[in-house]
């Protein structure tokens, strides 16, 4: 397969790209100047080498030298801790009474821009398929459950279920909920969801920064 080929079955991997659209992002690159690609080909490598996935709330972000410490480097600390800690589970300014479960990185962003919740996050890395037989292969139940449980002395009173009102979103809450009642020491832990404005079928991802601020509110 020539390095053209290669690239489209690459891009066909991406969520909601199809054939047609991954050849047009093929030519699209080869109509571009080198400078562009380069640049482009050195960020992909970057995400390898410059992001990292937190070991408190498990979403991505780029440890920079403001994470490392004064006159330390980003290198350097890692290798020091192996425990990367994003800046907003180090801000101990938030509220360590409510946890808010989300699926994905966008869906922490998109509610992070709201500035309606002060809390602290979970991503648990996606949705859980109807009928998956292996739950924890497909999302951090396990991570989620030691997150709760090592909040739970810092006054944790709250779990905020912040999924995509949609049926595998609906499914995923379910089984997170019933996880967690089932841990005794988690039992004076309120859990709530997004309330009302959301309708069904939304994707956190999509839904405008009024909507979800009016579901934050009225969680039920
Ligand atoms: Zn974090």
């Amino acid at each position: 397969m020539d390095s053209i080929n290669k690239l489209i079955e690459l891009f066909r991997e991406f969520p909601g790209i199809g054939p047609r659209q991954a050849k047009r992002f093929v030519y699209f690159l080869l109509s571009k100047n080198s400078g562009y690609t380069s640049e482009m080909s050195r960020l992909i490598t970057d995400l390898r080498n410059k992001i990292h996935i937190c070991e408190s709330c498990f979403r991505f972000f780029p440890l920079n030298s403001s994470n490392a410490g004064v006159g330390r480097s980003a290198t350097a600390d890692l290798a020091k801790d192996h425990s990367p800690i994003c800046q907003t589970c180090r801000d101990t300014s938030r509220d360590s009474k409510s946890l808010m479960i989300v699926s994905r990185d966008v869906d922490f962003e998109n509610i992070e821009k709201t500035k309606a919740f002060g809390g602290y996050y979970f991503v648990l890395g996606g949705n859980l398929p109807i009928l998956e037989k292996n739950p924890e292969t497909k999302i951090r139940q396990n991570e989620l459950l030691s997150c709760i449980e090592k909040r739970t002395p810092e006054g944790l009173s709250e779990i905020i279920v912040a999924l995509d009102y949609n049926p595998e979103g609906e499914h995923t809450r379910e089984h997170i909920e019933n996880l967690i009642r089932k841990e005794p020491q988690f039992s004076t832990i309120k859990i709530s969801h997004l309330g009302r404005g959301l309708s069904t079928g939304s994707e956190l991802e999509y839904t405008d920064h009024d909507t979800i601020k009016n579901a934050l509110r009225s969680r039920i």
